[in-house]
Order: C-alpha cells, then structure tokens, then sequence
C-alpha cells in the first residue's frame, strides 16, 4: 500500500473524511469537489490501483463495491429518481486518483453523453 495514496489514507482514518458507509472492505465519502447535488466515492480498504489492473481474484470486491454504492444511493434517497456509478479508469478514463473508486451521482438529472 502506498503510503501517499489519500484513499489508503482516509480508508485507515489517517486522513479524515465524512464516512457515509463504512465495513470490512469499503468506506463511501463526499466527493471534496461535487460534481452533484450528491457526489459519494466509494473506495476498497484495499490498494487497487485501477480496474484495469483487477484480476480474477477481485471480482468479489468489484461486486461488493458496486453493491455497496446501490446501498449508499438508497441511504441518500436516490433509489427513486434514479443516479450515476461511474468507474473513471487510466488517463484517458479521466482517473486523477490511482486508488480505485466508484462515483456515485444524483440529485440533478445525468447528461445522456458519457464523455
Ligand atoms: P477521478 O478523477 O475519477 O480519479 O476522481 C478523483 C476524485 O477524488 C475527484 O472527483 C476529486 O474531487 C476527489 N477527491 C480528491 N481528493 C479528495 C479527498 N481528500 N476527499 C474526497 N474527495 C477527494
Ligand atoms: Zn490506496
């Protein structure tokens, strides 16, 4: 685990962060620069660079995860009117961060465009 990593960091309680959702594998927080009305980022305790470096072996986690910002968008009243999971991965994915994490959105009706 890289110790620089700011979601190793805030996942260890190193780094301080509203937990929305927190167990054994994940831990769920406001996203610092909201992209909507509700901007959650749902990130595995463990050190996962990105998608693209998963393996057969993290599928679970992958699921859990997903799993996990479903629960988050129910907490937050979004289950009705609908929201975005979006997985940013690699440079031309637009990932910043090289820790993996789910972006949960809401609040505001998404863009039909992806990108
Ligand atoms: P991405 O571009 O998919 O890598 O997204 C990284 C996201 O992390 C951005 O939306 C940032 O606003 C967000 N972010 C960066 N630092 C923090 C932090 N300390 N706490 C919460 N969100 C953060
Ligand atoms: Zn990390």
């Amino acid at each position: 685990m890289p110790n620089e990593c700011i979601f190793c960091r805030i996942a260890e309680g190193a780094l301080p962060a509203q937990r929305v959702y927190q167990d054994e594998q994940a831990v769920a927080f406001p996203d610092l620069n909201p992209q909507a009305p509700t901007h959650i980022l749902i990130v595995p305790r463990r050190h996962l660079a990105s998608l693209a470096g998963a393996t057969a072996a993290d599928a679970g986690l992958l699921g859990h995860l997903v799993w996990v910002a479903a629960q988050v968008a129910r907490a937050q009243g979004l289950d009705q009117t609908g929201y975005r999971v979006a997985v940013n991965t690699g440079r031309e994915g637009g990932q910043a961060i090289e820790h993996l994490h789910l972006h949960l959105l809401g609040g505001r009706a998404m863009s039909g465009r992806l990108g």
